[in-house]
């Protein structure tokens, strides 16, 4: 599933066959994917110059000069190829450019969407204005503020997309084991100097990946490039059983409905 670092590989994957040049081709491949397409989405971006790519939370965003935003989101198994060989099944939506680049937004299992919204009204816009401040962004008073007279467990929280936007559950179970905080504590229970140690793990776990992602976009330039999914190493995700680098076995637990791993050592 992608996450905030495969996000933003992409959009800047993306901006190198995008910025700066003008959409000569737009091809809606069906009329929805978890939601209805725009059915005026050819209408509105064909001819259209690209001036902008960006990313909030896990949406990836294309400004173009028409004052439009493509929005897309990647959902669970979405992925941006570059100049494929052959249109398949699964691509959903086709860009050409003006330069002879082809684009294709091929998401097998449909959990993804795509919108247009006018760019001045993006802040606005439902899905994202319930969203949190960007992790990147975000310090450790502000952190508090939103944890206040919670109870629920900082590990749900962290995933709470109107306390965070943005952050999924590999990272906030690889944070938790870099701050050291056991992933049941209660999130408003959490001393402000443990949470000046929690925001610098979120920040390094997620440029971390950032930059390993980024190390793999001079492959991009080949066909059949697929954007923003790369190799990545962890200390405690998907780690059951294994030892934490203390020696002591990874635990998984549920937590609403999704698999916490923790070193029962290093977190309290
Ligand atoms: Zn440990």
């Amino acid at each position: 599933m992608p996450e905030l670092p495969e996000v933003e590989t992409t959009v800047r994957g993306l901006e190198r066959v995008l910025l700066g040049r003008r959409i000569e081709r737009v091809e809606a491949r069906r009329p929805d994917l978890r939601r209805a397409l725009p059915e005026d989405l050819g209408q509105r971006l064909t001819g259209a110059r690209v001036i902008g790519l960006r990313r909030r939370a896990k949406y990836g965003l294309i400004d173009t000069d028409r004052g439009d935003s493509l929005v897309f989101h990647l959902g669970m198994s979405g992925h941006w190829r570059i100049d494929p060989g052959e249109i398949g099944k699964h691509d959903h939506l086709v860009i050409e450019t003006d330069a002879g680049r082809r684009l294709a937004l091929n998401d097998p299992r449909r959990f993804g969407s795509l919108d247009l919204v006018r760019t001045d009204e993006l802040g606005a816009w439902g899905p994202i204005a319930a969203l949190g401040p960007e992790p990147l962004d975000l310090d450790a008073r502000e952190l508090k503020r939103r944890l206040a007279g919670r109870t629920a467990a900082i590990k749900l929280l962290l995933l709470d997309q109107g306390i965070v936007a943005g952050l999924g559950n590999i990272y906030v179970c690889e944070a938790l084991r870099r701050a050291g905080i056991h992933p049941m504590r209660r999130g408003g229970s959490i001393s402000l100097e443990r949470l000046e140690r929690l925001v610098p793990a979120i920040h390094d776990v997620l440029e971390e990946a950032i930059a390993a992602g980024g190390s793999t976009l001079r492959d991009f330039a080949a066909p059949d490039g697929e954007l923003g999914y790369f190799p990545k190493s962890f200390a405690v995700y998907d780690r059951e059983g294994r030892p934490c680098t203390c020696g002591t076995v990874v635990r998984r637990i549920v937590q609403g409905g999704r698999s916490t791993f923790y070193c029962p050592r290093c977190q309290r």
